[in-house]
């Protein structure tokens, strides 16, 4: 008897383990373990959202027209070059099979975004990664992997779960390194969070050659992750094969209508910004008064770093405050095993996880609470 098989490299895929939702505390946990905005989807997402609901019998515009016009005029972008998806994740997949012959290479970094590895070998592709140095992009080992194999680099910048970035000048030097025929695609899931002069999500290389895509989220600080919405920018041939391989109506009525009301509410975007920037900093500046390691961050998450061994270990760190309900992200699978990924909370809950977490490095319950109510730190 023989069974159906599937392509190969499918069964090579580990399947990708979302952040916790569960704890084992009872209460409704706090979640820190996704990345997704504490403040929530802006108000006029939520009405445009339930004014759906009313014709959700109809098919959605499978163009997202409306969708395409309001982002090319909040960027100043050309509506044909974009090409929404179901998450940004559906666009990545999208674009390795696209473009990856099976046997032909993937690069993305070693502790790169999951979804570039199963989106390679998804597509009969090999995978190959590339060191980073301190945790960052290194651009010149990138370049070192590349053979006559190569067609598409994988590059998250800043990058999940470092929340480190690289300068645009090394984003461009890394295109400019790269043989023509590779796909670049620059996943800027985090963009909107970046505070930092020499940033640029890519939106001038994707203008400027034919060969770099960027791709951007509605999931992070717009907060729409359950309604799945991502868009690429790219040039002309790309669009093409996106629009020709996508679902004609991959993306739904409500996602359209909820993205075009956040994409105009400019007023929740910033105000979502602020509120991280101040509260990552808190929490950087806490976690260090902890004692513990923590990678500088652009983005709205820390990296945090325990011990290897020894009771304070990540694994313990982490059992210790899922009983508390506090859920943050193990990152073993990125090759992290001593770190935990902490995602930027409301007050209650940057403070409440500070204190549990002094409570697991056994400081006594007024050290605790004072590193908790410590004050924002001063800009
Ligand atoms: C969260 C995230 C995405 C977004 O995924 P969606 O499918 O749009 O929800 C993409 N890339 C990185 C690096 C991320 O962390």
């Amino acid at each position: 008897m023989s069974a159906p098989t599937p392509r190969p490299g499918i069964l090579d895929i580990e399947p990708y383990v979302p952040g916790e939702s569960q704890s084992l505390g009872g209460k409704p946990p706090i979640k820190l373990s996704s990345n997704e905005t504490p403040l929530g989807p802006s108000p006029l997402a939520i009405e445009a959202f339930s004014k759906v609901a009313h014709t959700m019998h109809r098919y959605p515009d499978g163009s997202a027209y409306e969708l395409r016009q309001a982002l090319a005029q909040r960027y100043g972008l050309n509506h044909e070059r974009i090409v929404c998806g179901a998450g940004s994740d559906e666009l990545l997949s999208l674009l390795a099979y696209g473009y990856l012959q099976p046997g032909d290479e993937g690069i993305f970094t070693q502790h790169g975004f999951l979804v570039y590895r199963i989106a390679i070998l998804a597509s009969g592709g090999v995978p190959v990664v590339a060191p980073e140095k301190n945790l960052r992009t290194d651009v010149d080992a990138i370049l070192e992997k590349v053979t006559s194999r190569t067609r598409i680099v994988f590059v998250a910048n800043p990058n999940n779960p470092t929340g480190s970035y690289i300068p645009f000048e090394e984003v461009r030097r890394l295109r400019a390194g790269l043989p023509a025929k590779v796909l670049l695609v620059l996943d800027a899931a985090y963009a909107e969070y970046v505070r930092k002069n020499d940033y640029e999500a890519g939106l001038e290389l994707v203008a400027t050659t034919d060969n770099t895509v960027m791709t951007r989220t509605f999931s992070k600080i717009f907060g729409l992750a359950a309604l799945r919405l991502g868009w690429a920018y790219c040039p002309e041939g790309v669009c093409d094969v996106l629009n020709r391989i996508r679902g004609p109506f991959n993306i739904s009525a409500p996602a359209i209508a909820a993205g075009v009301a956040s994409i105009k509410d400019t007023t929740w975007m910033e105000a979502a910004c602020a509120h991280n920037e101040r509260w990552r900093d808190w929490l950087m500046s806490a976690l260090k008064t902890l004692g513990l390691d923590v990678t500088p961050s652009v983005a709205n998450f820390l990296l945090v770093h325990f011990p290897s061994d020894g009771p304070h270990n990540a694994s313990a760190a982490d059992a210790f405050l899922n009983e508390r309900s506090i859920l943050l992200r193990r990152v073993s699978a990125y090759g992290l095993p001593d770190a935990l990924r902490i995602s930027v909370g409301t007050e209650d809950e940057n403070r409440t996880a500070v204190k549990t977490l002094a409570q697991f490095l056994g400081r006594d319950e007024q050290e605790a609470e004072r590193i908790a109510q410590m004050g924002l730190p001063s800009t």
